[in-house]
C-alpha cells in the first residue's frame, strides 16, 4: 500500500510517501527556522502562515519525487495533535481534502504515535511491546508500546521536555535556534564535568523527570561568568544525559516483557543521549533501536508510516475528525504537578 503523510504540528511542514512494506518513496521538509529565529522561538502564527503557504508545493513534490498520482495513494494520513493548533488545522484540512478529492481514507495520526512508531519504520526486526524514551521538544516520557494505539504511559516530565531544556539552554548560553543541535556542539567543545549542574529527580522514588531546575542552574552558572559556553554545554548535555539514564533504568524494570530499548523524538539525534542509551541497553543484555537521524526530529515520513500502521489494523477517521490540540498518547495517565501529559 501507498501512504500519503502530512506534519504541520509545529515548525515543520512535511509531506511524504511511505509503503507499508517499509520503502520511504520520497520525504520532502520545509523548516522555518529564518521566520522563527528572531523571536527566539516558534511564533504560532507566524508558523501557521508558513505551513499554509508551504505544504501543498511539499505535497506534489513529494508525489512526483516517488513518481505517483494522487490517484495511486490508498490512503492520505495527517497529523491531527497534539501541537500548534494553527499549524495541525493546515495539515488536517489539507490532509482531508486530499483524502476526498482521491475518494480515499483519512488516517488522523497522533504526532506523538508517528515518534513512537517511527524505529519500526528504520528497523523491521522491532517488535511489540518496547520500552520506548520519547524525548522531543514538547514531551518527555517513557512508554510501553504494546501496538499499535496501545501505550502504557510509565512516567513523563513534570515540568520542561528535555528538547525544551536544551532550546532555552542555547537561548541562555547565545548559542542560537533551534538549540538542541547548538548546544550539542558545543558541548562537543567543553568539559562535561566543568560545572556542577544538578540532577533532577535523580534516584527519586517516583518515576518521573524535571528539568526546570537544570535549567535554573544553568541560568545562575552562566551569570557567574566562571566557565564557557562551551563547558556549560557540556555539563548540561552531560546532566540531561544522566537523568534521561536514570529514569529509563528505573523503567526497564516496569517493563519485564520489552524486546528492546527504544528513543524516538527530536532528542533522540543527540549523539550523547544515543551512545548512553546503548550502553544501558548493553548492560540490561536488550536491543537498542534508534532511528536514523533524520527520522527524530519531526517530519512526514513518520505520519505516513503511523498511517500505515494504522491503516493496515482497520483504523481510519471519518473526514470530520476534530484537531486534537492536546492529545495524550495513554489517555488512562494521570497528569502530574500541573504538568502536560
Ligand atoms: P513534540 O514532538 O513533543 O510535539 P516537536 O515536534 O517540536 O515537539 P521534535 O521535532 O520531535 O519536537 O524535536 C525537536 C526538539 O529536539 C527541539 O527541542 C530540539 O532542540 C531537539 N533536538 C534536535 N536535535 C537535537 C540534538 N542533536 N541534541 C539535542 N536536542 C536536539
Ligand atoms: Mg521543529
Ligand atoms: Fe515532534
Amino acid at each position: 500500500k501507498l501512504i500519503l503523510g502530512l506534519e504541520s504540528s509545529c515548525d515543520e511542514t512535511a509531506a511524504a510517501i511511505v509503503t507499508s512494506d517499509r520503502r520511504v518513496l520520497s520525504h520532502r521538509l520545509a523548516g522555518q527556522e529564518a521566520a522563527h529565529r528572531p523571536y527566539g522561538g516558534v511564533v504560532p502564527e507566524i508558523a501557521a502562515r508558513a505551513h499554509v503557504e508551504a505544504l501543498i508545493p511539499l505535497v506534489e513534490g513529494a508525489l512526483a519525487d516517488a513518481g505517483v498520482t494522487l490517484a495511486d495513494v490508498d490512503a492520505v494520513a495527517a497529523t491531527a495533535g497534539p501541537g500548534l493548533i494553527g499549524g495541525v488545522m493546515v495539515g488536517l484540512v489539507t490532509g482531508k481534502a486530499l483524502a476526498h478529492a482521491a475518494g480515499k481514507p483519512l488516517v488522523a495520526v497522533n504526532h506523538l504515535e508517528g515518534h513512537a512508531l517511527s524505529p519500526r519504520l528504520a528497523d523491521p526486526d522491532l517488535d511489540f511491546p518496547y520500552l520506548l524514551l520519547l524525548v522531543s521538544g514538547g514531551h518527555c516520557q517513557l512508554l510501553l508500546v504494546e501496538g499499535v494505539a496501545r501505550y502504557r504511559r510509565l512516567a513523563t516530565t513534570i515540568d520542561d521536555a528535555a528538547g525544551e531544556a536544551f532550546d532555552k539552554t542555547a537561548k541562555i548560553l547565545g548559542l542560537g535556534f533551534p538549540g538542541g543541535p547548538a548546544v550539542e556542539r558545543a558541548a562537543a567543545l567543553g568539559n562535561p564535568k566543568a560545572v556542577p549542574l544538578p540532577r533532577p529527580l535523580k534516584g527519586s522514588a517516583e518515576p518521573h523527570f524535571s528539568f526546570a531546575g537544570l535549567k535554573s542552574a544553568v541560568v545562575r552558572a552562566h551569570a557567574a561568568g566562571t566557565w564557557s559556553p562551551e563547558d556549560l554545554a557540556a555539563s548540561f548535555q552531560a546532566a540531561v544525559v544522566d537523568c534521561l539514564i536514570d529514569r529509563t533504568a528505573r523503567a526497564l524494570h516496569r517493563a519485564e516483557d520489552a524486546t528492546a530499548l527504544v528513543v524516538a523524538g527530536g532528542v533522540a539525534a543527540n549523539g550523547a543521549v544515543r551512545a548512553s542509551l546503548l550502553k544501558l541497553a548493553n548492560d540490561n543484555a536488550l536491543r537498542f533501536v534508534a532511528p536514523p537521524l533524520w527520522l527524530c526530529t519531526d517530519n512526514a515520513a513518520m505520519i505516513a508510516w503511523a498511517g500505515a500502521e494504522r491503516f493496515a489494523a482497520g483504523l481510519t477517521d471519518p473526514l470530520d475528525m476534530p484537531a486534537r490540540p492536546r492529545w495524550p498518547l495513554d489517555p488512562s495517565a494521570e497528569a502530574v504537578r500541573g504538568a502536560g501529559v
